[in-house]
C-alpha cells in the first residue's frame, strides 16, 4: 500500500504523525508531503516525531494570503502525486493545506481520507476559513474518519453517507502517549520556568486577531492582578498577535511572555498549569489528558464534548465574560484524565479500516 501524507502546519503534524508512523511501521510504503504553510512552526513540530518529509513543497511567503497559499499548493502538490501515484492520500483537520491537498487528490481520482472529520461550529465564518474547509474536505472525501459520535451525527446531519463514516477517536490521543513515553515532564518544565502556580495561555486565532484578541488579554490581567496569579504565554509567531499583545500586556510582570515551545515543553507547560485558556482546538484536546480544564476564549467551539465532560467552559471574548470564566475555572480542580476525545488507538483503527480489515 503506498499512502501519501500531507500536513503543512504544527497541528496537522501532531495528529498526522503518529498515523505516518504506524503505516511505516507495519512496512507500508508510507510518503509524507509537507506544504510548510508555517514554516518554523511545523518543522518544530516534525523534529517531535523524528519525522522527514519525502517532499517539501515550501510554499510559505511573507504576508501570504489564503488564496495564493491554495494556489501553490495546488501547483506543487500535483507533480508529486502525479509521480509517486499513491493508492491514498491522507488529510488531516481543516487547515488551507487540508483543503487544497484534498481538492487536488480528487481532482486526479485519487481516494481522499480525512482525519478528524466531522467538525462543526455550525457558523461558516468562524472559525475562519477553518469551518468552510473542514465541510469542504468531508465532502470530497472517501473515508471520513471521526473522533467522536457527534462528530459523525454531524455529518449524517449532513446527508453523507455512513459506510463513509469511522468513528476511530482523535489521534492527538496517541500522539500525547507517544510523547509521555518520551519525556520526563517535570525536568522539562523546570527547565522553562520556575513557578509552581500558573494559567497556560495560547491565543492566536484569526477570527479573534484585534479588538477581541484584546478584550480577552484585559480579562485575564484584571483576574490575575486581583489574586496575584502568573500567566505563561507562549506568543504565536504572527506579527499581528504579537502586535496587540506587546501593546496590550508587554509591560505587566504577571505575564510571562515566552517564545513558541516545542510540543514537549509545551506539554510539560500544559501538565504544570493550574488550568489553560485557550482559543486552540488542539489544546481543547490535550488538556483532558492531563487533567486540565479549558477556558476557550472563543464564541463558538466545534468540541463541546469537552465542555459536556466537564472539561471546560466557553467563555466569549468580552472582558467581563473572561474574567467570570477564570472565577469558575480557578474554583475547578480537575484531577481525573479520561480523555473524551479518544483512547490512543486511533492509529491502529485507521490502519485496519484503510486495509479492508475493520475494527
Ligand atoms: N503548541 C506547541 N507550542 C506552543 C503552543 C502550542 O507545541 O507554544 C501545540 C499545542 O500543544 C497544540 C497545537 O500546538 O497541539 C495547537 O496548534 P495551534 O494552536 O496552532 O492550532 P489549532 O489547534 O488551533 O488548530
Amino acid at each position: 500500500m503506498k499512502p501519501c501524507f500531507i500536513f503543512g502546519t504544527r497541528p496537522e503534524v501532531i495528529k498526522v504523525a503518529p498515523v505516518y508512523l504506524y503505516f511505516k511501521n507495519q512496512g507500508e510504503n508510507a510518503i509524507a508531503v509537507a506544504t510548510a504553510q508555517h514554516r518554523e512552526m511545523m518543522d518544530m513540530m516534525l523534529q517531535v516525531f523524528d519525522m522527514e518529509p519525502d517532499y517539501d513543497l515550501n510554499v510559505m511567503t511573507h504576508n501570504q494570503s489564503l488564496n495564493s497559499i491554495v494556489a501553490r499548493v495546488m501547483e506543487r502538490l500535483e507533480p508529486v502525486l502525479l509521480k509517486e501515484s499513491p493508492d491514498i492520500i491522507f488529510v488531516q483537520g481543516d487547515t488551507t493545506t487540508a483543503f487544497t491537498a484534498a481538492l487536488c487528490g480528487f481532482h486526479l481520482s485519487i481516494p481522499v481520507a480525512h482525519i478528524e472529520a466531522g467538525l462543526r461550529s455550525g457558523d461558516l465564518y468562524d472559525p475562519f476559513p477553518e469551518e468552510l474547509n473542514r465541510r469542504l474536505i468531508d465532502v470530497a472525501s472517501k473515508y471520513l474518519f471521526t473522533p467522536t459520535k457527534r462528530a459523525k451525527e454531524n455529518l449524517l446531519k449532513e446527508g453523507i453517507e455512513e459506510k463513509r463514516i469511522f468513528v476511530v477517536g482523535n489521534s492527538v490521543v496517541d500522539a500525547l502517549e507517544y510523547v509521555k513515553s518520551k519525556i520526563d515532564m517535570n525536568s522539562y518544565r523546570e527547565r522553562l520556568v520556575a513557578l509552581d502556580d500558573y494559567i497556560l495561555l495560547t491565543l492566536h486565532r484569526r477570527e479573534n486577531i484585534g479588538e477581541k484578541m484584546r478584550s480577552v488579554l484585559r480579562g485575564i490581567a484584571q483576574f490575575i492582578d486581583e489574586v496575584d496569579l502568573r500567566v505563561v504565554f507562549p506568543v504565536h509567531k504572527n506579527p499581528r498577535v504579537r502586535e496587540i499583545v506587546n501593546q496590550e500586556v508587554g509591560n505587566n510582570p504577571r505575564f510571562i511572555l515566552i517564545e513558541p515551545v516545542d510540543y514537549l515543553q509545551f506539554l510539560s507547560l500544559l501538565d504544570g498549569a493550574r488550568f489553560v485558556v485557550t482559543d486552540s482546538g488542539g489544546v481543547q484536546e490535550e488538556a483532558p489528558s492531563f487533567g486540565k480544564f479549558v477556558v476557550v476564549a472563543r464564541q463558538t467551539t466545534e468540541r463541546p464534548e469537552l465542555i459536556e465532560a466537564g472539561f471546560g467552559l466557553l467563555s466569549g471574548t468580552s472582558q467581563e465574560s473572561i474574567y467570570k470564566a477564570l472565577i469558575e475555572a480557578s474554583q475547578n480542580r480537575l484531577c481525573i484524565s479520561e480523555n473524551p476525545f479518544g483512547d490512543g488507538k486511533t492509529s491502529e483503527r485507521i490502519y485496519k479500516i484503510t486495509r479492508g480489515e475493520g475494527i
